[in-house]
């Protein structure tokens, strides 16, 4: 799976923005990497049975993308086999970082980049089906956040800033810690 950055023009953005996006760019670009994570993607790839190389680019973009008034988490062209992630804008991460801590902020945008790349890898299955897509990716993003949480329980707590807490609530917080082999997707 090739991850990497996208030329853009930041012409219009001060210099304090700039080196903003930069930053979360390459914070994504860490989290996206780590091992533990590759290799759930690897596991739900099998599991989804999407070729791996049908994942042909993930380009993780600099500057945020807004579709009228949402920001987009992520983007999918299923025939090329791209995937696009986003950031969250500068206004926003400044808010969020003064109500729950610089951290938190870490801890969300890490998630919120997971769970894009779950989702959009999904996409290059589920095409246009939004829902199962929907669906999917949450269960898969609570399988690898469980996993996780057996050693960071933060991880937990933002799992229900990036999901509603409904469907949060579906998935046993205490599940087991091998269990991703017992997901059944269809
Ligand atoms: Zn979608």
């Amino acid at each position: 799976m090739m991850i990497n950055f996208n030329d853009e023009k930041l012409g219009a953005f001060s210099q304090r923005h700039v080196r903003f996006y930069v930053k979360y760019s390459s914070f994504v670009f860490k989290v996206l990497q780590k091992p533990t994570f590759q290799k759930f993607l690897g596991w739900m790839l099998k599991k989804e049975k999407i070729a791996e190389k049908s994942v042909k680019q993930v380009h993780i973009k600099l500057l945020p993308l807004r579709k009228s008034g949402q920001g987009i988490a992520g983007k999918c062209d299923p025939s090329r086999g791209s995937i696009q992630i986003y950031p969250k804008t500068v206004r926003f991460c400044h808010m969020f970082r003064q109500k729950f801590g610089r951290k938190n902020l870490f801890v969300y945008a890490g998630s919120r980049a997971r769970a894009a790349l779950i989702h959009e890898i999904l996409h290059l299955k589920y095409t246009t089906d939004e829902t199962t897509v929907r669906e999917l990716s949450q269960e898969y993003f609570c399988i690898f956040t469980n996993k996780q949480s057996e050693r960071n329980l933060q991880v937990r707590c933002t799992n229900i800033m990036v999901f509603n807490a409904k469907s949060y609530e579906e998935f046993p917080p205490d599940a087991p810690v091998n269990s991703w082999d017992r997901l059944k997707p269809d």
